[in-house]
């Protein structure tokens, strides 16, 4: 089968977040299992260009149709450890993607919706006509209702899309400008809420309720998240949407990235180790204390890597380092945040632990000592609110690490507490908790922290029965090809 992806990231030259991961390590799964597989992304100056092999011009003098003139783009291409990779760069004044980061600016919503066009006409122009386009999150939300409603009358009838909903929190709720500039035109027809009208604001248009129109099928991260975004508040407000296209949503896990988050053979560690012998892990916590400025001492080490925002349970975040300390423990932190007042909050807690010799808060994005902290720590807290699907606790599991997690979306499908589950026990793999305050996440924290110094065995063999678990792209792999299979015959 011949596969597009269309995002705004992908591991790891353009990566916020899980979306690039997701599309990076999806893209190689289908690859395996003999799928053409092509990912078109914006072509950003603060890429990781030297992740990219052979960057090179492959289509000049792209000229993408925007309000009543056209923008031209030179299209690049170059291998991203070994995903073929398109990047679009366009040429203007609006300067979309010279910014010097991927996200925040007021003008998003004209970024991506030009991106989706620019993409759409591409393939276009160039004569591709993928059996499957693969679009992520609102960004490219629009591709679907494009492809549809343009694209189809001119040659792209017989390409099926499929829709992934990463994180529904975002959905591209914009003005009628978006349809001015994208040549979709005629608001009357898109306000439709049977279309994209915005089922809260009437005057706005709603791309991901677009995308859940429009696309042959739509999918998020995990099988509880789809359940979520149904029926409760987690859906904001798509609720109904997902609930009038049910026979065509479905809910697939994320798979993680086995050769990328591989601790046998990662080069970003100090000491290379696996199930059957995690002896080697004590080095790696040896080198994370170096490298932070930690004490070395006989202590459980306790981690958090993540965006810092409400989404990830700020308020238990802090908690659980207050408690980790408290208990005996040492506590990693590495996050950074697009909301200034919880980054605020933060550096005062850093600051005002500074001194601690059992605890290191790194605010900021770092891929490499994201690495060592899955490597060197013990424990690793997930305390979201609400969490699609997650990856940091599928990477804890793979590193040896312990997860204590909040039971909400791909966390409640992943790890299943050590003392009460319904799962045997030879399936558990960490401890969960189910409320979001403090007494909660204490209840699955305490117990993580007291079987380390109490039970050092059983805290070994927790730690390697979760590293035994398969949440590899293998079995998501499949399934997102079935999903494709059936659209395409449809
Ligand atoms: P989300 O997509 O909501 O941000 P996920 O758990 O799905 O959360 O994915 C997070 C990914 O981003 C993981 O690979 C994690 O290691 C990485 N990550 C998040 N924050 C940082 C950071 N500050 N430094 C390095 N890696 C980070």
């Amino acid at each position: 089968m011949y596969i597009v992806m269309l995002a705004s990231e992908c591991a790891p030259v353009a990566k916020a977040g899980g979306l690039g991961d997701v599309v990076f390590g999806l893209g190689r799964e289908l690859e395996i299992r003999g799928n053409s597989v092509e990912i078109i992304l914006p072509k950003y100056d603060c890429m990781r260009y030297d992740h990219i092999w052979g960057l090179q011009v492959c289509f000049e003098n792209l000229s993408v149709p925007w309000f009543d003139h056209h923008i031209p783009c030179t299209v690049w291409f170059g291998f991203v450890h070994g995903r073929k990779c398109f990047f679009i760069e366009p040429h203007s004044s609006d300067n979309f993607f010279n910014r010097g980061a991927f996200y925040g600016f007021p003008d998003e919503h004209m970024r991506f919706a030009f991106f989706s066009r620019a993409a759409l006409e591409y393939m276009l122009q160039s004569g591709k006509r993928p059996d499957i386009i693969h679009t992520h999150d609102w960004q490219t939300a629009l591709v679907p209702v494009m492809l549809y409603e343009i694209y189809q009358r001119h040659g792209m009838g017989n390409c099926r899309v499929c829709h992934t909903l990463h994180n529904v929190k975002h959905q591209g709720i914009a003005g009628d400008n978006v349809l001015a500039a994208t040549g979709l035109g005629r608001p009357e027809w898109f306000h439709d809420r049977e279309r994209m009208g915005d089922d809260f604001d009437s005057t706005a248009i709603n791309f991901t309720k677009g995308a859940i129109v429009y696309s042959n099928f739509v999918t998020t991260v995990s099988p509880r998240h789809a359940w979520e975004v149904r029926h409760t508040e987690w859906g904001y407000g798509l609720g109904h949407a997902l609930h009038v296209y049910q026979q065509k949503f479905g809910g697939i896990i994320n798979g993680l990235d086995y050769d990328m988050w591989n601790p046998a053979t990662d080069p970003a560690i100090p000491a290379h180790y696996s199930a059957d012998s995690m002896t080697a892990k004590q080095e790696n916590s040896l080198a994370l204390r170096q490298r932070l400025f930690l004490r070395q001492e006989n202590k459980p080490i306790v981690a958090y890597v993540g965006r810092l925002d409400m989404q990830k349970g700020v308020d238990l975040i802090r908690h659980a380092l207050y408690r980790s300390l408290h208990l005996g423990a040492q506590f990693v932190l590495l996050g950074s945040g697009s909301e200034p007042g919880i980054n605020a909050e933060f550096w005062r807690i850093k600051h005002e632990l500074n001194d601690n010799p059992d605890c290191h808060l790194e605010i900021g994005y770092d891929e490499e000592l994201a690495h060592l902290i899955y490597a060197g720590t013990d424990i690793l807290v997930v305390p979201s609110l609400f969490e699609p699907c997650g990856l940091t606790q599928m990477i804890a599991l793979r590193y040896g690490a312990v997860p204590v997690v909040r039971a909400v979306g791909g966390l409640y499908d992943t790890i299943f507490d050590r003392d009460h589950s319904e799962r045997p026990p030879e399936q558990r793999n960490g401890y969960v908790f189910q409320q979001s305050d403090h007494l909660a996440i204490e209840s699955a924290l305490d117990r993580a922290i007291d079987l380390w110094f109490e039970h050092p065995e059983d805290f070994a063999e927790l730690a390697a029965q979760g590293m035994r678990c398969d949440y590899s792209w293998n079995q998501p792999g499949a399934d997102y090809l079935n999903i494709y299979e059936l659209i395409r015959h449809k």
